[in-house]
């Protein structure tokens, strides 16, 4: 098993998520961000996939790094919206800003009835190495909620209740996040095969 990864994300809140669930899925490893790595551009992320992004991500860090690279895609698919703002969903307002986004997605679904405000948090991770790649991917299904709650988590938290949840998991605890997330399951999937094939 390789000695070091680079988890290659921008995004603070994410790579934050990122990094506690995979150190204990690793704990042999030593997981990098791209702060402790000579800094790159960053590429557009042009997929039309949760994958094809995650794997543009990756594909990046690899080649500039020469670390071993895990990256992740993520959104959220709401059913009511044929599964938008999908892989847009960092940008669904236009700039990355998590409050315009989730009020803009909450004004989008004004006239559809609560009953159908079913939606899931999705995930895609590629790892990449120079033995070639690991796709995984993990999905948290839910259901929206119209008055956000909670401080925890980022993004579209506030407004995303679980199944089998009350709270949203922007009121979840980290570690109850992470048992259940669409991220969560995603980087447990990759650690599992890579302890098996690395
Ligand atoms: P990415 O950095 O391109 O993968 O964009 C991910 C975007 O999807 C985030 O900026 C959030 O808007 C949304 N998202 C992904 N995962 C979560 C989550 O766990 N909670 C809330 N929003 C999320």
């Amino acid at each position: 098993m390789t000695s070091q990864v680079l988890l290659a994300s921008r995004n603070a809140k994410k790579l934050g998520e990122l990094r506690r669930i995979l150190a204990p899925a690793l704990p042999s490893v030593e997981v990098l961000g791209l702060d402790d790595v000579a800094s790159y551009d960053e590429v557009p992320e042009s997929g039309a996939t949760f994958v094809d992004n995650a794997r543009i991500k990756a594909q990046a860090g690899f080649a500039h790094t020469g670390l071993p690279t895990v990256a992740d895609d993520s959104g959220l698919a709401v059913d009511a919206l044929n599964g938008m703002p999908g892989v847009l969903s960092a940008r669904w307002a236009g700039a990355h800003d998590d409050a315009a986004n989730l009020q803009l997605v909450l004004a989008q679904l004004a006239d559809v009835p609560d009953e159908r405000l079913g939606a899931a948090f999705v995930c895609a991770v590629v790892y990449l190495d120079a033995d070639g790649e690991i796709v995984t991917e993990g999905r948290m299904p839910g259901r929206l909620i119209r008055d956000p709650r909670g401080d925890g988590g980022f993004g579209y938290d506030p407004i995303f209740v679980a199944d089998g949840h009350t709270e949203t998991s922007a009121q979840l605890s980290a570690a109850d996040k992470d048992a259940i997330s669409h991220r969560g399951q995603a980087l447990r999937a990759l650690a599992a095969q890579l302890s098996r094939s690395r």
